[in-house]
């Protein structure tokens, strides 16, 4: 059904200005410039395909002027011609395949290309834009605006391009070959260029409906599943089925008016073009009587009108999804355009091995237009030592912690570790020195062995093997039916929330770094694990700078020094007896845990 063919409905979001869209078109034609090669191939096939498509009717033309019609007919001229249209013909069907191979390896290509550009960029990025950006926007970039694209590059390019290069072609060669002819001809093109546009206009208002009410059915038969239960425990099966009714009957209603666009369409254009023959014929007719003309040549025109009217018609039937795909590619550039946050300065260099790790005055907002949420804090952890981080959810613990790794660059004062400020780190040393060990660890398809080996691609299976032995969790995971080898995400949920902490301590361990930040895990594990990850935490800590956000006041206890953050400042600093001693806030959460029956 030439419905289908108008592909996807645009929203206003799918709209993009002039400007705009010539911005688009230039950064387009930039970044095809690697398969500059393969484009002008294709545009060269292209060419003669519409070459060939046109020649035909002039051939018709000819036999008919010289080898039918007149005093000087000779059969001579329609053998030929028949040759002559049998050889078009055939060039014309190699060329057309060689089109569709060619455009569309140039559109795969760019888009092969233009998804690893997206999908790399977007790991580039920086944590600040991962607050502002939620994971559902990203995943549509990647999905319905590449998925735009690639529907145009399978379905629309192609005839896109033909269209518009034989519409404008066709004009001119009826221009040349009879002016008056021509001027004829036009009459019948605005009607057609304008019902052609109210169609492109309500098909689309149409199809919007289509695909809301689409959507409505489908979520009555999501809930209804969902609810199955409840439906039948309730025995309301029969409300249940008017609801799914409703929605279905109104989905039927927005598809026929859809078709009702579609059937008024098709017959208009196709009147049209029976009406402009019409007027050729009359008025070509008529210039033939009087000499003005030839009747090969009114047959040539009559041909000719065909491809004029086609185009038109395939080019309003793709506006939308060309509209679309160029609206999908000026988010996507958007996208790239996207600079990291937090970006590795010119002339950088690689931080220190060993040093204090300082905070000095620092003030921080997650976005200009946020409250701050730490101010003025200042705090040395000198090398080797063990801070742990104390106080309220939302004090500004781990704020305070991505700090340290440079999750985020601070809005006022620095931090610098080694007296380099982080700022003027290689990313690499930095990550290298300063390693984030967070709560929940994130499991990837795959062995155990790999998911310890993401801290460090290059290490051998020894190497992860060795990790794992300094923690204290070797045996422990070996013990496992396939040892190391078990695929976690397939044990997924059978991976205890303690299994994998030590999968993420031992990440560490192999990463071994000078610096560990560790956000203790605040849920209570099995007393069986909790032992263990104790001692891993214990065994990682060894010999390195740490800070751990502590949500347990052993942690807290065992530490060297302690800070108690609260609303985004340091209102407390010293060893664990200090402050116990000096009976204030930290004396206080310490009183109340002691105290407690479980801690
Ligand atoms: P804590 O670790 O002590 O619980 P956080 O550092 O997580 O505290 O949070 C401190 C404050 O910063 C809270 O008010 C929290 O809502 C806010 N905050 C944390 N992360 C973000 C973020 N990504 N964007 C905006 N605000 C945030």
């Amino acid at each position: 059904m030439a419905w289908a063919r108008t592909g996807a409905a645009v929203t206003d979001d799918d709209r993009i200005g002039r400007d705009e869209a010539g911005a688009v078109l230039r950064r387009t034609l930039e970044m095809l410039r690697p398969y500059r090669r393969g484009l002008l191939a294709a545009v060269a096939v292209l060419v003669v395909y519409t070459a060939s498509l046109e020649a035909g009717p002039l051939i018709v033309g000819v036999v008919v002027n010289h080898g039918l019609v007149g005093g000087h007919r000779s059969a001579r001229v329609v053998e030929v011609g028949a040759i002559a249209y049998i050889s078009v013909a055939m060039v014309m069907g190699v060329a057309e395949r060689a089109q569709i191979l060619m455009v569309n390896r140039v559109g795969e290509s760019f888009l092969r290309d233009l998804r690893i550009r997206v999908f790399d960029h977007i790991l580039s990025l920086s944590m600040p834009f991962f607050d502002r950006e939620q994971t559902g926007r990203l995943v549509a970039r990647m999905t319905s605006d590449i998925d735009a694209l690639e529907m145009l590059v399978q379905q629309g390019l192609l005839v896109f391009v033909t269209s518009a290069l034989l519409f404008s072609t066709v004009l001119v060669v009826m221009a040349v070959l009879s002016p008056l002819l021509f001027v004829v001809t036009l009459v019948v093109v605005p009607p057609v260029v304008v019902s052609s546009q109210r169609f492109r206009r309500d098909s689309n208002a149409a199809y919007l409906v289509v695909r809301d009410r689409i959507g409505q059915t489908l979520s009555a038969l999501q809930e209804s599943l969902a609810g199955v239960r409840v439906v039948q425990a309730f025995g309301r099966e029969r409300e249940q089925h008017e609801r799914f009714r409703a929605r279905n009957e109104a989905q039927y209603e927005a598809n026929v008016h859809a078709v009702r666009i579609s059937a008024r369409y098709f017959p208009t254009v196709e009147l049209a073009s029976v009406a402009a023959t019409a007027i050729i014929v009359v008025v070509g007719g008529l210039m033939v009587h009087a000499h003005l003309t030839q009747v090969g040549t009114v047959t040539s025109f009559i041909l000719y009108l065909g491809l004029l009217i086609d185009p038109i018609q395939q080019v309003s039937q793709l506006f939308n999804l060309v509209q679309q795909s160029g609206a999908a590619l000026h988010k996507l550039y958007g996208l790239l355009d996207v600079a990291p946050d937090v970006a590795e300065r010119r002339g950088a260099l690689d931080l220190p091995r060993g040093g204090d790790l300082v905070v000095a005055e620092v003030g921080f907002r997650y976005r200009p237009d946020l409250d701050p949420v730490l101010d003025d804090v200042t705090i040395a952890v000198p090398h080797g030592s063990r801070l742990a981080l104390v106080g309220p959810t939302g004090a500004g613990k781990s704020t305070l912690a991505k700090l340290m790794a440079r999750f985020y660059d601070p809005t006022d004062g620095r931090v610098t570790y080694g007296g380099v400020d982080l700022r003027d780190a290689t990313l690499a040393s930095l990550r290298r020195r300063v390693v984030v060990v967070p709560q929940e660890g994130f499991l990837f398809h795959g062995t155990l062995l790999d998911n310890v080996r993401i801290a460090a691609p290059g290490a051998s299976d020894d190497d992860v093997r060795q990790a794992l032995r300094t923690i204290g969790a070797e045996a422990r995971f070996d013990a496992l039916p396939d040892g190391l080898l078990t695929e976690v995400r397939e044990r997924g949920s059978r991976l205890s929330a303690g299994e994998r902490q030590l999968v993420s301590l031992a990440r560490a361990a192999l990463a071994d770094p000078d610096v560990l930040i560790l956000d203790e895990a605040t849920s209570n594990l099995d007393p069986g694990t909790e032992a263990d990850v104790e001692v891993a935490m214990g065994a990682l800590m060894h010999g390195r700078t740490v800070i751990v956000i502590a949500h347990r006041l052993s942690t807290a206890q065992r530490a060297d020094a302690v800070a108690v953050v609260d609303a985004g400042g340091v209102v407390e600093h010293g060893s664990h007896d200090q402050l116990v001693a000096r009976g204030g806030p930290y004396a206080a959460l310490f009183a109340v845990w002691a105290g407690a029956p479980t801690g």
